[in-house]
Parts: structure tokens; sequence; C-alpha cells
């Protein structure tokens, strides 16, 4: 059996919890190829004009599923305890039926923590049912899933580069039929094992700030589907990387996202809100990042609040602080010259020490851009 994977939203949080579940089943998963012009342009035409652009993307990443028995949409209620996940999430997949190519059925599981560990399971199991498998096996499944998820958010926070684990993770699910002496390099054996070890034995993690360099620190705060989408965001991570250390959302441990989230008068509701809100508070108030540079996507709901709240700290801490709102008509050029500016900016701010007018003075305190 093949299931169709599109590589679009939770693909960049839960794709290693689904493809261990799946490999340990014995179904191979399929993923749509990276964001193109083509991708882009069929979600536009199936997704409601609505929506933001993640969801529009999904929609292009499903029907570029070709050659699956079946497509798997999985309504992500709640990924912890205490919170939700974004309404567009629950939506998910009646929201997207329009999109999904005639033949080809939907498979779907509720996942809902926030009823605790033992219900994800039970609607697992039921799930289970529909792909021909007991009860065991799927407890089995789940434990390896569990597995490969915890291993690359170790990895993320130590900075491993996203695309890297991926391809290692979508090789190790398509490895499934290949006897171990067909795979012919180390790597790849290592792979066939256990896919996951491999980051630990290959090359050193790539250095996300090294505090020893003159270069700038820049922090990209943003949902994971848009600071790692590199079609979508224009390539703006390696633009910056070209000129800067970037540190991300993701490389932040949920130990210092939970004490950064402490001065709240409440508690925000959404998984994602929550970890963008408490990563960019350690950024803004950490004096060894030099600027701060918020990604968001026309139409999210959740950023048009936590967005303003960061910028907020962001101008009592007079760290330099942008916005970049990405829509489908985002143009390469005005993007880089907004980054160039920024960055000029902020060197020059640093140079100065943080005054930035010519009489030694900050004049501008409480304007939202410094
Ligand atoms: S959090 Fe924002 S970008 Fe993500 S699905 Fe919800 S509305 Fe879309």
């Amino acid at each position: 059996m093949k299931i169709g994977f599109p590589r679009a939203l939770y693909y960049f949080d839960y794709f290693p919890f689904w493809a261990g579940f799946f490999h340990r089943l014995e179904i191979e998963v399929v993923t749509s190829p990276p964001t193109h012009r083509l991708i882009m342009e069929q979600g536009l035409k199936k997704a409601s004009d609505e929506t933001c652009l993640p969801l529009k993307l999904l929609a292009g990443h499903i029907q570029a599923l070709k050659d699956v028995d079946g497509i798997f949409l999985p309504r992500m209620v709640s990924v912890e305890a205490d919170t939700y996940s974004c309404p567009k999430f629950l939506g998910i997949p009646e929201s997207l039926l329009p999109a999904v190519p005639p033949g080809i059925p939907v498979l779907s599981v509720v996942l809902n923590w926030r009823k605790g560990q033992r219900q994800v399971l039970k609607d697992l199991q039921v799930f289970g049912l529909q792909l021909g498998k007991s009860k065991a096996e799927i407890r089995k499944a789940f434990t390896e899933g569990q597995e490969w998820q915890r291993r690359y958010q170790a990895s993320n926070g130590a900075g491993w580069d996203f695309e890297e684990s991926m391809r290692e993770i979508e090789r190790a699910t398509k490895g499934l039929t290949n006897p171990v002496s067909n795979v012919k390099t180390w790597k790849e054996r290592v792979l066939a094992k256990n896919p996951l070890t491999v980051q630990k034995c290959s090359d050193p993690p790539r250095t996300v700030i090294d505090q020893d360099t003159d270069r700038l620190k820049i922090s990209l705060v943003g949902h994971s589907y848009l600071t790692l989408e590199s079609y979508v965001n224009l390539n703006i991570l390696r633009k910056l990387r070209e000129k800067a250390d970037v540190e991300l959302t993701e490389h932040v441990n949920q130990a210092d996202v939970s004490a950064h989230l402490a001065g709240l008068r409440k508690k925000l509701f959404w998984s994602h809100a929550k970890q963008i809100y408490g990563s960019g508070n350690k950024f803004v108030t950490d004096p060894q990042v030099d600027g701060v540079i918020y990604l968001t996507c026309f139409g999210c709901g959740t950023d048009s609040m936590v967005q303003e709240m960061l910028a907020l700290i962001a101008r009592q801490h007079h760290k330099p602080y942008m916005v970049v709102t990405l829509d489908e008509h985002s143009g390469e050029a005005g993007l880089v010259t907004r980054l160039e500016a920024f960055l000029d900016m902020v060197e020059r701010r640093k140079a100065h020490e943080g005054d930035i007018s010519t009489y030694g003075e900050c004049l501008d305190r409480d304007s939202n851009t410094l």
C-alpha cells in the first residue's frame, strides 16, 4: 500500500511521527514534490479565496500526489495538553476535499492530545482497522512514531538542517522493500536499520548562532511551514544566511518557550502561537540577537495577534523588528530590498551602540520600527 502525504502545513512539524508510524506498519509513504509554480497555481484554483496561504499550498500539494492508494489528511485537533491547533487545521480534510483528485480515497484520523494519550491510541486503532492492522500493530507503530518525532525534535534543537533531516526520513520510508544487501552506502545501511541514527553520525550540526564572530545575529520567527518553505518565502532563509547567523523558532526548546510565556496575563490557545510567541520573546530579550524578523502570511488569524504582541515587546527593548507578510503575489525584488535595508540598519545600529540619530540619541523610542 502507498499512502500520499502532502509536503505542506503539518509536514513541516509532524511528518517524522507519521513516517515512523507508517514505516512500522510497512506502508510506503509517498510525499508530493517540493513546491513549484504549478503546485501553487493549482492550489489557488481549488482552495477558498479567503483562506490562508499555507492552506492554499496544501490544496496544490494534494493535487500533486499521483499513483497512490489514498491521501492521508489527519485532523490534528490538538498536539499537546491545554492547547488547540489553529481552527483551519480542524477543518481538514473537509475544507480540502475539492482538491482531492477523483478516484483517490482520503484517509483521515482525529488526533486530539487534549483527551490524553490513551484516547489518541484508541483513535489510531480505529483508523488502523481501515488499513487492516491489528490493535497490537498500531500500538507498536504509535511508539515508533513518537520515537521518530522525539529524535527529530532533538535534532532540531541542535540546529540540524531541516531539508537534510526530511530527505533522510523520506528515503527511509521508501526503503521498505529494499533488502539491506541492496543498499549501497554506509549512510543508507544505517538508515535501513534506524532512519534517524544517521543524524547523529554524519556531519556536525550546523551552528545556529556563533557567539565568537562579528556576523549579525538575526532571528526569523514564524510558522515552520513559512520559514522552511523556500519557494513561498522566496528563499529568505538562504538570503539571510549569506549575511548573518540565523536562528529559527524551531531551534528554541520547550523549556525556554515555557519560560518566555510566563509573563502573559492569559494563556495562548494555539500550539503554534505559543511556540512563536515564546521563542520570539526569547529572541527579542536576548542581547546576543541583533534583530528579529517576523515572517507571516496574508490571512493568518493567529499571527495577526501574536505579531502585535511581539512588536510591543520589541519596542520596549529597542530591538530592531520587521514583519514580512507573504502572499501568492509576493515579489522577490521587494523582499530583497527590504531585507537589505533592515540588515544595513541593524549593522549601523550595532556599530553605533544603538544610537541611530546623528546627535547620538535615539529620537524614535516609541516607534514600531526600531
Ligand atoms: S495558523 Fe495561520 S497560517 Fe497556519 S493554518 Fe492557521 S490561519 Fe493558516
